[in-house]
């Protein structure tokens, strides 16, 4: 499908960004949608104009949320354990796996060892004042067993230094270098369920 139509080109070029898809499939993509102008292009153009508009990170918790709506962290008082992910898709991951009904707190990246998290805008500081006013029980470390993963974990351990708290990262069986995103559900599970305390409260 090469054409002079620059904005056809342009659409290729967004498209091949996602996760996925090359310039191959993103041509048929586009294909599929020119030939549903009505149908398809006019909704997702509608659907993805809502999402801009609408649709913001929570500076508390990292979630997304409708821009003028209250998030849910800030309105339920009722929960005592906190999930800390690195990312959206980690939650997703973990929430559609039934491991963990409860509340995530989303980092939003991870630090690398020369780094500090503000250059990195993490939220760790809103993670802090959840757990404060929260009063929470339990705080599980889900962050990926890659070299940043962890160390954003013992960021975060040493920064909670909070004796009343427990403290739990997720079992060793998740393979060394392993993305949260990438594993099965089993393992998940099972780190999960296995997860152990870094520091006892
Ligand atoms: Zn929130």
């Amino acid at each position: 499908m090469d054409n002079n139509i620059p904005d056809i080109n342009e659409l290729i070029k967004q498209f091949s960004k996602l996760p996925g898809l090359g310039p191959k499939s993103a041509k048929r993509i586009i294909l599929k949608l020119i030939n549903n102008k009505e149908n398809m292009v006019k909704p997702l153009a509608k659907s993805l104009a809502q999402v801009y508009k609408n649709v913001v990170r929570c500076s508390d918790c990292g979630n997304l949320k409708i821009i003028d709506k209250v998030c849910i962290c800030s309105n339920d008082n009722s929960y005592d354990k906190i999930c800390v992910v690195e990312s959206l898709a980690d939650m997703w991951v973990i929430e559609s796996a039934n491991i963990y009904k409860g509340h995530y707190h989303i980092l939003g990246g991870t630090l690398n060892s020369s780094e500090n998290y503000e250059q990195k805008n993490l939220l760790i500081d809103s993670l802090l004042k959840r757990i404060k006013k929260n009063n929470l029980k339990e705080v599980i470390i889900a962050t990926s067993a890659t070299v940043e993963g962890q160390t954003t974990a013992h960021y975060i351990e040493d920064t909670i230094n909070n004796n009343k708290i427990k403290i739990t990262k997720l079992a060793q069986g998740l393979p060394v270098g392993g993305e949260i995103e990438q594993l099965d559900d089993g393992t998940l599970f099972s780190a999960f369920k296995n997860r152990v305390p870094v520091s006892d409260g």
